[in-house]
């Protein structure tokens, strides 16, 4: 047998999204010696954050939206006991461990996150990212801003990994991590790492930084934890595939402790057919949505489509096989660039009849023709405009559809078939404002650290375009206390 190979560096990043390469590049902008360990080949490296328009919930570079702060606290956790959050009001250190290791997230690290956000900004710029506008695929106008990185997240692997390269940050690619190295004391002292061909390979260090995405990529995990219609969830892109929990997996068993939605996931609508990325079908609030046995389940459109298209696309991943099909009649053209709600790559299934079309996409084409007449006659009189929340609501008619409710009676039919796909999941690991893990116990795991997706910190519903944010901003803060804690215990061994 071959011997093992040993490698030594300061800080080993796992994972080279915007959370690895942040962490990777400030680590090195602090002097540290550092190495990125990277699944997936050099081309398709970057996992989701390749995939990304990266846009992010700002009004401007200098400042974060109005609601940013207030979302995240109104989803920070369920039911939590009130004198713990009442303890919360202590300085961190005076934290009982049970309220440090709460599966909820802390004001402290709120604050933190919020208030490290335009900072994190102005450092991607500062390292060659640029940013500009960002398209949109609803009808009616965006309810909170954005800005965006120009060129999406590609743009962000591009720029940070010439930075890192130039710094002399070692990377190596088709490298799976799978465990922790740890000293005798408990503390991390590395990772230990499987090539390409099986070959073992131990990256030693005193930081170890998890920045290894979520557990999209795994159907166990996805099952195990957000149950049985797991099965019919998919990845929005190809980079979710590569994230498949190993680093939430390994600091769990290390003794971590858990944190963010074990039981909850970004779920977008797309079309199955397609293998474009991010193949939404935003188009339901103009017609309706049956599942397969023909039926009504959800008012299409509640609201505005960007504060209301996962929760509807939550209750799509509840119906039979996971599956359900939005029907439009041909009234839809009418629309001036309706297409922009879609980014499926395939059209839509077209026939004379709703019967027709169900025959052809595999739902009770019957059933649904009787759904549509009843929704018809549920339909009132009024103005219909797709450019405002028209309030052309349906009447006696369950679900209700509280917008754009008009008779589907033009022919030909058009229909999508659309799925939730699992853009990430919530469930990770509980981290301090240094983004150091913390333990079941309540303390920071000496030496180990993570970020993006792999922390958590959602639950229940994903304030939209904040993730690049955590990805940014923790990596950034992990990459930075990592050097440091290296630079210390060197300065120490004198
Ligand atoms: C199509 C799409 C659109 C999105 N739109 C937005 C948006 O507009 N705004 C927003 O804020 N968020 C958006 N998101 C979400 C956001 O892009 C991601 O959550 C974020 O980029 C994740 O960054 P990350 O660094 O944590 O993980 P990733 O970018 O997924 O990187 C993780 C990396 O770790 C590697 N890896 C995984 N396991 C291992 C292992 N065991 N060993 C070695 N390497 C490993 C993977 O290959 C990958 O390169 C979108 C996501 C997608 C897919």
């Amino acid at each position: 047998m071959a011997n093992t190979e040993h490698q030594d560096f300061d800080v080993v990043v796992v994972g080279c999204g915007v959370a690895g390469l942040s962490a990777a590049v400030a680590a090195a902008d602090a002097g540290a010696r550092v190495a990125v360990v990277e699944r997936s080949t050099y081309e398709e490296r970057g996992g989701n954050t390749r995939y990304t328009a990266a846009s992010m919930r700002m009004k401007s570079e200098n400042e974060v939206s109005d609601d940013f702060e207030s979302f995240l606290v109104r989803y920070s956790g369920y039911h939590i006991q009130p004198d713990f959050v009442a303890a919360t009001a202590l300085d961190y250190e005076n934290w009982p461990s049970n309220v440090r290791t709460l599966p909820f997230t802390d004001p402290e690290l709120i604050s933190f996150f919020v208030d490290s956000v335009p900072p994190a900004v102005a450092w991607l710029k500062q390292h060659g990212v640029k940013f500009g506008g960002i398209g949109f695929y609803g009808l009616t106008p965006r309810p909170t801003p954005r800005i965006a990185v120009s060129g999406g997240g590609l743009q962000i692997i591009e720029a940070m990994t010439a930075y890192a390269e130039q710094k002399g940050v070692r990377f190596f690619y088709e490298l799976t991590a799978q465990d922790l190295l740890l000293s005798e004391d408990g503390s991390v002292a590395g990772l230990k790492a499987t090539q390409k061909n099986s070959q073992p390979l131990m990256l030693h260090g005193g930081a170890v930084v998890l920045a290894c995405g979520g557990f999209e990529g795994n159907t166990e995990m996805v099952i195990r934890y957000l149950g049985s219609k797991g099965r019919y969830l998919r990845p929005v892109a190809r980079g979710g595939y590569y994230n498949k929990g190993e680093g939430i997996a390994m600091a769990l068993r290390a003794g971590a402790a858990p944190a963010g939605d074990y039981a909850g996931y970004h779920a977008q609508p797309i079309d199955p057919r397609s293998s474009a990325t991010e193949a939404i079908v935003m188009a339901f609030p103009y017609g309706v949505l049956v599942n397969r046995d023909g039926q009504r389940f959800v008012d299409e459109a509640p609201g505005s489509i960007d504060a209301h298209y996962e929760e509807t696309t939550l209750t799509i991943a509840e119906q039979k096989q996971g599956i359900a099909f939005c029907i439009l009649d041909d009234k839809i053209n009418r629309i001036e660039n309706w297409k922009r709600c879609v980014r499926s790559d395939r059209p839509p299934e077209t026939a004379p009849d709703v019967v027709t079309l169900g025959k052809k996409l595999g739902f009770d084409g019957a059933a649904a023709s009787r759904t549509i007449a009843a929704f018809n006659q549920a339909c009132r009189p009024g103005n219909f405009d797709p450019k405002i929340l028209d309030g052309l609501a349906t009447e006696n008619l369950t679900p209700r559809k509280s917008n754009y409710a008009v008779p589907l009676d033009t022919p030909p039919f058009h229909a999508y078939p659309m799925i939730s796909s699992n853009t990430f999941t919530f469930g990770g690991l509980k981290v301090n404002t240094n983004a150091q893990v913390v333990s079941q116990s309540g303390d920071a795991m000496p030496g180990l650290y993570a970020a993006g997706e792999t922390v958590g910190i959602y639950y229940g519903r994903y304030p939209g375009a904040t993730s690049v944010l955590r990805g940014a901003v923790f990596g950034r803060r992990a990459g930075e206390h990592a050097a440091q804690r290296c630079a210390s215990a060197r300065a120490r061994a004198g």
